[in-house]
């Protein structure tokens, strides 16, 4: 079988590989990719500050022209990318086609930025001096990604490092190899200069590690979880260097006794367990109103029993497998937490056996949960929800916002007044009213509160804040 490489230095290397497999069907491999050292990242990481003085030169047009053609060849290869991601993370072929086409979007909107670098002319407090403010590219930016969104975190933080003139060292999580290496072909085809992009792929803790140990990277982006991300935070400070973090959630989804039953219903299937639940932006706490509670628990229930939980790549399929069997692990042990801390197990909570062998999990909706247990409290990322009853708004809006977390927060009303509220009073870097809380567009900012989030936004114009660092000049005319 083929090795999938490497990217040093413009070149690919690497003879020890790991099997990528697939989750719906753990015979089958989706092929092999190099398992990097230390040294292979040392290597990469001195490749890149090598490379950067010349790209943060670089023309716009050439930076404009490589990330387009790499947004045009991920669109046309939408549905072969699509069934790779879904072959390596499970998740069902049209939801991995739809992260595949916003890849691709997210690829265009930098390409279009990359021609719309701007700074500010200013005038100075003093008489014939003048204020120019810019913005520079930071150096070598670390980026470490999580296995739950193949392509799309990878799009998300390359196109922008590469539009503002960075190179890079990027790190995919060693579950899903398979869509990095995939787009950083595309990008080195588009004719990006040697050591501009290096992958390394491999562990966490050899890879991973061996760029928070390095001096000579100027920033790490990092999504993943919050103990990986407090490591990066240690070393960063150590280092002096930028860092970004998004991490974990424990999105509330509120539903109001005025709520538009299907809206909810709908709302709260999609974020809660749609990915198999395993979205950082997923509803994992339903809080819901007394007048409603027994209703949205119902409806909700008949929804759970029409999901179809199988093999990503089989029409019908909604619901893919939990990703790899350590996650199954951590989904099951919570079950048996929620049914001992007292939650009552409406539906659910029990492993699928399908045609082919993979890591399937029944959705599972815990009822008559607190907000104290731990399936409230602690991010599961799994298909796990559990329903808070509560009294009134008041109390609804209060609980959401007690919570170690602050990514995303949503509600389902039919009331002006409650939505205006909660849009201006949720602790949360992202608001949803009457939509799932998961699935955001990809030219605005994305980000959150608390323990989900360290560092500027991602995404959108807000991207900049972390991928350049802002000069101030003066001159005497
Ligand atoms: P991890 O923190 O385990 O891994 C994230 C990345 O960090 C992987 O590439 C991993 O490599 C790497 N890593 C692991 N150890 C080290 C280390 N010592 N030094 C440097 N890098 C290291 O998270 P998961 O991949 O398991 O992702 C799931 C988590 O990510 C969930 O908690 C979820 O909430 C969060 N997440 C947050 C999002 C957000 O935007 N807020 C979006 C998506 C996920 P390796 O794969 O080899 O272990």
């Amino acid at each position: 079988m083929t090795i999938y490489q490497n990217l040093i230095a413009g070149e690919w290397i690497g003879t020890n590989a790991t099997k990528n497999i697939n989750p719906s069907d753990t015979n089958e491999v989706v092929g092999l990719y190099a398992d990097g050292s230390a040294e292979d990242t040392k290597n990469a990481i001195a490749a890149a500050k090598a490379a950067f003085p010349a790209w943060s030169r670089s023309g716009i047009w050439e930076r404009h022209v490589i990330l387009k053609k790499a947004g045009d060849e991920i669109m046309a290869r939408k549905d072969e990318l699509g069934a790779l991601l879904a072959r390596e993370e499970g998740k069902t072929l049209p939801e991995a086609i739809g992260e595949t086409i916003r890849a691709s979007q997210i690829f265009e909107f930098f390409a279009g930025e990359a021609l719309r670098l701007a700074g500010e002319v200013i005038p100075s407090v003093r008489p014939n001096v003048g204020v120019e403010i810019t913005r520079d590219p930071l150096g070598v930016i670390g980026i470490i990604t999580p296995w739950n969104f193949p392509i799309a975190i990878p799009a998300w933080k390359i196109a922008p490092a590469l539009c503002y003139g960075n190179t890079i060292v990027f790190k995919p999580a060693e579950l899903v190899p398979a869509c990095s290496w995939a787009i950083v072909d595309i990008l080195h085809r588009a004719g990006l200069p040697k050591g501009v992009l290096n992958l390394v792929m491999g562990k966490g803790s050899v890879v991973g590690q061996a760029m928070l140990d390095s001096p000579d990277i100027a920033g790490i982006t990092f999504t993943g979880s919050t103990g990986t991300g407090k490591r990066v935070a240690v070393s960063s400070l150590e280092h002096n260097r930028k860092f970004q973090l998004e991490m974990g959630g424990k999105n509330p989804m509120v539903v109001l006794d005025d709520a538009d039953l299907n809206v909810a219903v709908e709302a709260a299937a999609n974020s809660g367990f749609f990915s198999t639940g395993q979205r950082c932006t997923a509803s994992s706490r339903l809080i819901v109103t007394e007048g409603i509670h027994d209703r949205f628990v119902a409806a909700l229930t008949e929804k759970l029993k029409t999901i179809v939980v199988d093999h990503a790549m089989k029409p019908g399929t909604h619901v893919g497998p939990v990703v790899d069997e350590r996650q199954l692990k951590t989904d099951t042990d919570y079950i048996e937490i929620g049914k001992k801390e007292g939650a009552k197990l409406a539906f659910g909570g029990e492993l699928i056996t399908r045609d082919t062998p993979g890591f399937y999990l029944q959705p599972t909706l815990f009822t008559e949960a607190t907000n104290q247990m731990r399936i409230s409290r602690e991010e599961i990322f799994g298909p796990v929800v559990s329903v808070i009853r509560v009294k009134d708004y008041e109390e609804a809006l209060a609980t959401a916002n007690d919570t170690p977390f602050g990514l995303s927060s949503g509600i389902a009303t039919t009331s002006l007044k409650h939505a205006t509220h909660f849009k201006r009073n949720a602790e949360a870097g992202m608001v949803m009213v009457n939509l799932p809380t998961a699935g955001v567009d990809f030219h605005v900012p994305f980000g959150g509160r608390k323990g989900s989030s360290y560092g500027p936004r991602e995404q959108g114009k807000y991207a900049a804040e972390f991928y350049t660092t802002v000069k101030t000049a003066y001159t005497l005319a």
